[in-house]
């Protein structure tokens, strides 16, 4: 007979890894699927310097390198494949399945899922190549490297101006980049904005080139209106234009908000499906933090073996 599984953890980044250690240190014996990013939106970044336990900081790639042997060390099976599917029972313990592709199917009492989300990209050249060395998509992550010194911020909805209000607690000058000749955001945020000194909003402006060999040096900027180009000098680009949770597969599985991301009870991991909870960015908009989806992956895991034994 096919094996029913009690734990199938699909995404490997803090939230899927964290949550395998806890499953599997509970007896559920978790098969992970790593996804199309094995290790997840870290391994895109130089130097972590903000999670708990290590002074020197670690690279990103050296963390989740980490994570995932601490994973196996408690036996969870990792497979390196992307969940292309899924059917997810309505009924208490009933049968998720799971489908890599036509022919493999898992199943399993629980799933947590723990896929993510991918920033938006500008596109442009050298956008990806200077991740970590001033391009950046995360204001409390990467902040501080740019202590006292020139940055921009890219975008004019929400998070952008949650950006560019902590930089400016740090930095000399924020450049707040807006492509439309208005802000998106809410008026409060707007208004914290305006009182900011060392906040300069240029309206209407695109950046079109990005400049630097081994960093961040310079970037180009073209007003949209007047067509004229500038080039300011920076030390940081922090692109805040948006995120995009990896929830494709789940669109008519699980309660979604508006902009795709999963539902969960509050201050809980549970979907409104049983027996499927979600951990980390995927339901997580506001913090996006590893350290908050770690510790949402350790929930996600609880939260299961408490279902699995009621
Ligand atoms: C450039 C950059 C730098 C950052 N720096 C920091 C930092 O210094 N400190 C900090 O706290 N945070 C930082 N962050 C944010 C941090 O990376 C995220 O908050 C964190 O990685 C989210 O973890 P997660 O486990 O929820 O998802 P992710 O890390 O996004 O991992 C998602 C996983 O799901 C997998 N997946 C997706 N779809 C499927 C599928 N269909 N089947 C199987 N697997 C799938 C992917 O392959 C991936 O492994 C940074 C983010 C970026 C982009």
């Amino acid at each position: 007979m096919e094996k029913i599984h009690n734990c199938v953890i699909i995404g490997s980044g803090p939230a899927g890894y964290s949550s395998a250690i806890y499953a599997a240190r509970a007896g559920l014996y978790p098969i992970l699927f790593s996804g199309f990013q094995p290790g997840g939106q870290l391994t895109t970044t130089s130097m972590i310097d903000n999670y708990l336990g290590f002074p020197k900081g670690i690279s990103g790639n050296d963390f989740m390198d980490n994570c995932r042997k601490q994973a196996k060390r408690f036996n969870t099976k990792i497979i390196n494949k992307s969940v292309t599917k899924v059917s997810f029972s309505t009924e208490k313990k009933g049968i998720h399945y799971i489908f890599l592709n036509k022919e493999s199917i898992i199943k399993s009492i629980g799933v947590i899922i723990a896929t993510g989300s991918s920033p938006k990209f500008l596109g442009i050249d050298n956008e990806k190549r200077l991740i970590g060395l001033g391009i950046s998509f995360c204001a409390t992550c990467d902040g501080f490297f740019h202590r006292n010194k020139d940055i921009a911020v890219v975008g004019g909805g929400d998070s952008a101006l949650e950006e560019a209000n902590y930089l400016s607690n740090i930095c000399r000058k924020v450049y707040l980049l807006v492509r439309k000749d208005y802000l998106r955001a809410s008026k409060i945020l707007q208004n914290r904005i305006f009182s900011k000194k060392n906040i300069y909003i240029l309206y209407n402006s695109n950046v079109i080139e990005i400049i630097g060999n081994d960093f961040l040096e310079s970037i180009k900027i073209l007003n949209n209106k007047n067509k004229t180009k500038n080039i300011i000098s920076i030390s940081g680009l922090f692109i805040a234009i948006g995120h995009i949770p990896n929830t494709s597969i789940f669109k008519n599985e699980l309660e979604l908000n508006k902009n795709g991301y999963i539902i969960t009870k509050k201050g809980r991991t549970m979907t409104n499906k049983p027996g499927i909870f979600a951990a980390g960015d995927v339901q997580d908009y506001i913090y996006r933090q590893a350290i908050t989806s770690a510790g949402s992956g350790c929930m996600a895991a609880l939260d299961l073996e408490r279902y699995l034994s009621s």
